[in-house]
C-alpha cells in the first residue's frame, strides 16, 4: 500500500490531540511522551505539541520518560524502594486537571522488556504508583479535565507482533496496522471518528436501557453467568466532562462497557488471547468465579505471575469491567495479536479484574469506596484486561422476570439500534 505517511502522521497527532485528549483552549496539557531512538516518534511527539497549540492549548507541558529507565531501577535500585513513586509528578498532573485541562500518553512499550525481572518488585511499584494516581482518576470520573492515551510502531514492538515480515519492513507495517485501525485512511479522520463514537454511544444507551440483571456468556471453555448491578450504565465512544467536553481515553476504541457487580459472578471463564502483565505473557488460562471472587486459576503459561496480581488487594480477584466488541471489529479482522491491550482489548470482548469505573455506575463517581463496594461496584489498585471474545461466543441478557434474550451471536450484535 503506498499513501502519503508524514500527512498520516500528521492526521494520527490531530486526532490524538482533538478527538483523544481534547485538549480544551485555553488550559493545560500533560504530554507523557516517550524518548526512544526513532526518529518517527519524535517527529510525531513534536507534531503533537504543534496540534495542541494549535487546538488552543495554553502550555503543553511535554515530560519525556525512557521505558528503559525502569528496567534499569529493578536491576540496580535497592530491593525496598519499589513503594517510591515520583509524587511530584503525580502532584502536578493532579493540578492540571483540576484546572480542567489534559493529559495525554504516548506509550511505546517493548513487550518483552520486563521478561524475567521480579514480579513483586514490580506489582509493588505498579501499586504504588496507582495509589498516587487515585484522587486523579477520580477527578476524570467525576467529569473534571480529560486523558487519552495511545501508541505508536517502534522496532522491539514491531519485532514481536511481525516476527515473520523482514526485520526492516516491520515498523512501517505495524504503522500501516495502526493508521488503518486508527481510521487516518478515512477522508476526514476527525469527522470519521465522530460519526464511530457516535455509533458506540447508541450502542451503550440501548444496553444501558434494557437493564439485564445478568449476562450469560458461553464458548469453548467458557459457562459464566455475570451480574449486573442496578442502575448500571454502559458506556462507549468516549466520556463527558460536566462542562460537556467529548473525549475518547483511548485510541482505538471499539468497545461497549460496564461493571460487572463484584459479588454476583459464577462459573469459568477462559481467555482467547495471552495477557502481558508486567512484561510476561499469562496465556492459555482460565479463572472460576465463585460469589464475584476468583477461586480457581489455571494457565499454561505464566502463572506465577497471574497469582502475583490477584495477590494485590482483595478487589483484584473480582471483576471490574465487562466489555463487549464485535468480532468483526477492524482490529479483530486484522487477526493479528498487538501483545498491546490498546489494540487487543479492541479486537475482542473483555473483562477487566481490579477497579471498576464509578460512572459505570448511575451517581458512582459521587459515593464513596464503600458505598460503591455495597452497590456491587469493585475497588482495587489494579485493574488488568483480558480478552474472552471469539467468533465462537455466545451472549444471553437475562431480565428481571428471568426471561433471556440474545445480546450477541457468534461474536456479533443480535440486535439492532
Ligand atoms: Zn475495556
Ligand atoms: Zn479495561
Amino acid at each position: 500500500m503506498s499513501y502519503d505517511f508524514d500527512a498520516a502522521l500528521k492526521n494520527y497527532a490531530d486526532v490524538l490531540v482533538r478527538v483523544g485528549a481534547n485538549v480544551e483552549p485555553g488550559k493545560k496539557l500533560v504530554f507523557n511522551a516517550p524518548v526512544t531512538d526513532d526518529p518517527t516518534i519524535l517527529r510525531l511527539c513534536r507534531y503533537i505539541v504543534a496540534s495542541a497549540y494549535d487546538a488552543g492549548a495554553r502550555h503543553v507541558i511535554v515530560n519525556w520518560a525512557d521505558e528503559q529507565e525502569f528496567k534499569i531501577r529493578l536491576e540496580h535500585a535497592p530491593d525496598d524502594s519499589f513503594t517510591e513513586a515520583n509524587e511530584w509528578n503525580a502532584k502536578a498532573l493532579h493540578q492540571v486537571i483540576e484546572e480542567g485541562g489534559s493529559a495525554f500518553s504516548l506509550r511505546v512499550a517493548d513487550p518483552s522488556l520486563l521478561e524475567g525481572q521480579d514480579a513483586q518488585k514490580i506489582a509493588t511499584y505498579r501499586a504504588t504508583a496507582a495509589a498516587l494516581r487515585q484522587p486523579t482518576r477520580k477527578l476524570w470520573n467525576q467529569g473534571i479535565g480529560t486523558w487519552s492515551l495511545a501508541s505508536a510502531s517502534f522496532q522491539p514492538w514491531a519485532d514481536k507482533v511481525l516476527p515473520n515480515l523482514p526485520e526492516d519492513e516491520r515498523v512501517a507495517k505495524l504503522w500501516e496496522m495502526i493508521f488503518q485501525v486508527t481510521r487516518m485512511f478515512e477522508d476526514d479522520p476527525v469527522a470519521a471518528w465522530k460519526t464511530h463514537s457516535q455509533a458506540l454511544i447508541n450502542r451503550a444507551k440501548a444496553l444501558t436501557d434494557k437493564q439485564y440483571t445478568s449476562l450469560k456468556f458461553i464458548a469453548p471453555g467458557t459457562d459464566l453467568t455475570l451480574g449486573l448491578a442496578d442502575n448500571h450504565i454502559w458506556l462507549g465512544g468516549g466520556d463527558t466532562t460536566q462542562d460537556g467536553r467529548h473525549y475518547m481515553p483511548n485510541i482505538p476504541t471499539e468497545e461497549v462497557f460496564t461493571m460487572p457487580h463484584r459479588a454476583r459472578v459464577d462459573g469459568t471463564l477462559t481467555a482467547t488471547m495471552p495477557l502481558i502483565y508486567s512484561g510476561t505473557m499469562i496465556d492459555d488460562f482460565s479463572l472460576t468465579f465463585k460469589g464475584g471472587k476468583v477461586v480457581d486459576v489455571k494457565a499454561a503459561k505464566g502463572e506465577a505471575t497471574l497469582r502475583k496480581m490477584l495477590e494485590i488487594d482483595e478487589g483484584a480477584t473480582h471483576l471490574g469491567e465487562i466489555a463487549l466488541v464485535p468480532h468483526s471489529s477492524p482490529i479483530s479482522q486484522l487477526g493479528t495479536l498487538f501483545y498491546n491491550t490498546l489494540f487487543d482489548e479492541n479486537a475482542s470482548c473483555h473483562v477487566a479484574l481490579g477497579a471498576a469505573y464509578h460512572n459505570t455506575m448511575k451517581n458512582g463517581p459521587f459515593m464513596s469506596e464503600e458505598d460503591y463496594e455495597a452497590a456491587g461496584g469493585n475497588s482495587s489498585l489494579v485493574h488488568t484486561d483480558f480478552m474472552i471474545g471469539s467468533g465462537e461466543m455466545q451472549i444471553d441478557g437475562i431480565k428481571a422476570d428471568g426471561s433471556s434474550e440474545p445480546v450477541m451471536r457468534d461474536g456479533e450484535w443480535a440486535f439492532d439500534i
